[in-house]
């Protein structure tokens, strides 16, 4: 990635608009002809049962493949994009992206429920006044069953005094779509948040599987968590599956679902439909 491609344009547009706000329009503007150019590419990673190994999911993942700066990482562009409000464009796009592939996807798994799609909600896109509006439209033209479409908030935004986002979510899992937390034990998580969060679906961060064997301490946390989930009704998935040992590791606490780089990377949506369409 060449860097300084994007001071250069900053720097230029600095020149163009004299006015501070005129050049964050700009941006903004940038921003908004990049979605609609398709300059957002749209990656798909499998979400695996580990008690049979059958396909019962995706998770959209936002990838920018832009002709000034190539090909960047939402790490790249999503903090940025929170701070000036346009992540709920890329958030209400994958979303309509995620609904449009229902009928590619439309299969029952192995235990008769349909394979579901996972859209990342950040909690600015959550806080925006027409979240609700804006989700129920896109649900109404898409015609999806709830069951379809996963929702997945990180969770740094379940805090209690986030009540608006708290409302937001009871309101949605109420109407029958899946809550996921996302990023499990990477905030200032505390167990509590289980009980009393609503949520349906558990997703244990990465962390607690990088330093794999050795790791006692936080392999004790999930020999923890994930009954504890499990008796609460909430499904349990882990993010960042590299080695069979740790599948096999997961599969032993009787987590129910596998996600990372051993199953499969995300995938661009043609080698996802090609690999996963036909699954039937
Ligand atoms: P996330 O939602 O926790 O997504 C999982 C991240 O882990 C993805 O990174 C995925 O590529 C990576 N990953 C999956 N399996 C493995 C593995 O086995 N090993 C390792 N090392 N990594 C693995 P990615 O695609 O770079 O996305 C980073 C974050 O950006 C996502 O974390 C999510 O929070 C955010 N993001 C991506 N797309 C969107 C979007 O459309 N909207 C919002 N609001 N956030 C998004
Ligand atoms: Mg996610
Ligand atoms: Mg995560
Ligand atoms: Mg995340």
């Amino acid at each position: 990635l060449k860097e300084g491609v994007v001071d250069n344009l900053i720097a230029r547009y600095d020149d163009e608009f004299k006015s501070k706000l005129a050049f964050e329009r700009s941006i903004e503007q940038h921003m908004r002809d990049a979605l609609t150019n398709g300059e957002y590419a749209i990656y798909l990673q499998p979400q695996f049962s580990l008690e049979d190994g059958s396909l019962v999911g995706a998770e959209l993942l936002c990838r920018r493949d832009s002709p000034e700066l190539g090909f960047l990482a939402p790490d790249r562009f999503i903090p940025q994009f929170e701070r000036n409000g346009f992540i709920s464009e890329l958030d209400f796009y994958m979303m309509e992206q995620a609904c449009s592939l229902y009928p590619l996807v439309d299969h029952p798994r192995s235990d008769g429920t349909p394979v579901h799609l996972a859209v990342n909600f950040s909690r600015v896109t959550m806080l925006q006044n027409d979240f609700v509006e804006r989700f129920d439209s896109v649900v109404r033209r898409f015609d999806i069953p709830a069951s379809f479409l996963h929702v997945e908030i990180t969770e740094s935004a379940f805090s209690a005094d986030e009540k608006v986002i708290i409302d937001i979510i009871a309101d949605l899992q109420e109407r029958g779509f899946p809550i996921a937390m996302d990023d499990f034990g990477t905030g200032y998580s505390s167990l509590s948040l289980l009980k009393s969060m609503p949520i349906d679906v558990l997703k244990i961060d990465r962390g607690f599987l990088s330093a794999s064997e050795d790791d006692v301490r936080s392999r004790r946390v999930l020999e923890y968590v994930i009954p504890l989930a499990n008796a609460l009704g909430i499904d349990t998935v882990c993010e960042g599956i590299e080695t069979a040992e740790q599948a096999a590791l997961l599969r032993s606490l009787e987590c129910d679902i596998g996600q990372g780089y051993y199953f499969a990377r995300p995938m661009p949506l043609a080698a996802f439909r090609e690999r996963y369409a036909s699954a039937r």
